[in-house]
């Protein structure tokens, strides 16, 4: 089967990122997590106690990030220093909207998530993939799920009652996340023309996985 480049935008907690990990390892292709590249700049950001725009910016564009495909989620370094396990705490989460509505950073970041992907086989979750970094991958998806149902699942990744998080609590994150990132004049969060809409609110990770490869199959089929 023809190798495609599959685009998976969405909201938060949707399960992009765990649907991405599972068509990776079924398909054999690279998982590329642009989430965590954007949460990467914000935690440097936060580290370095940087808050004006102009000098995250300055920051972001001497930053030397490297990615590399990890065991439960994609590894990121920052000159070289590995900083995958601070990238999903809740003050990276408040913080990753403003970091990423900055034009100036947004440039960077799809600079380098295209160079990522440039060879083909790669799964891209993001937020503006099928829009903005690759308009012409073979299969984009834009999948959403009830913000109710997204709350529980960030919930249970956080891991329950030692999130020190109630679902509430998170679920306003994630409407406040929401909001920010569909509104924001930079690359919002909106589904490509050509996306197929998927709403997994009643369906398991691994459905949506199943349906997504479906979709590739016959993509592939259509174009062999
Ligand atoms: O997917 P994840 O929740 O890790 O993304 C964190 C944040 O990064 C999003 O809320 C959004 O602000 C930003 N983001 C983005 N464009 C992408 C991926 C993520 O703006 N392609």
């Amino acid at each position: 089967m023809k190798r495609v480049s599959i685009a998976i935008d969405g909201p938060a907690g949707a399960g992009k990122s765990s649907v991405a990990k599972i068509l990776a390892r079924r398909m054999g292709y690279t998982y590329l997590d642009t989430g965590a590249m954007y949460r990467a700049v914000t935690w440097e950001s936060l580290r370095r106690g940087i808050t004006e725009e102009k000098d995250i910016v300055d920051m972001a564009e001497h930053l030397s990030m490297t990615v590399a495909p990890g065991e439960e989620r994609m590894r990121v370094f920052l000159g070289g220093e590995e900083v995958t396990d601070h990238l999903r705490t809740a003050e990276v989460s408040a913080a990753v909207s403003r970091v990423s509505a900055i034009p100036e950073v947004r440039t960077i970041m799809v600079a380098l998530q295209r160079k990522l992907a440039a060879e083909g086989g790669t799964v891209l979750d993001g937020r503006d993939i099928g829009t903005v970094v690759l308009p012409n991958a073979d299969v984009k998806i834009f999948l959403t799920a009830s913000p109710r149902t997204r709350a529980l699942r960030r919930y249970k990744e956080l891991g329950g009652e030692k999130a020190g998080l109630s679902v509430d609590e998170i679920e306003e994150d994630i409407r406040k996340r929401d909001l920010l990132d569909s509104t924001r004049a930079a690359s919002p969060l909106v589904p490509a023309a050509d996306a197929v809409h998927l709403d997994n609110s009643e369906m398991t990770l691994e459905e949506t996985a199943e349906a997504i490869m479906k979709i590739c199959r016959e993509k592939a089929g259509d174009e062999a």
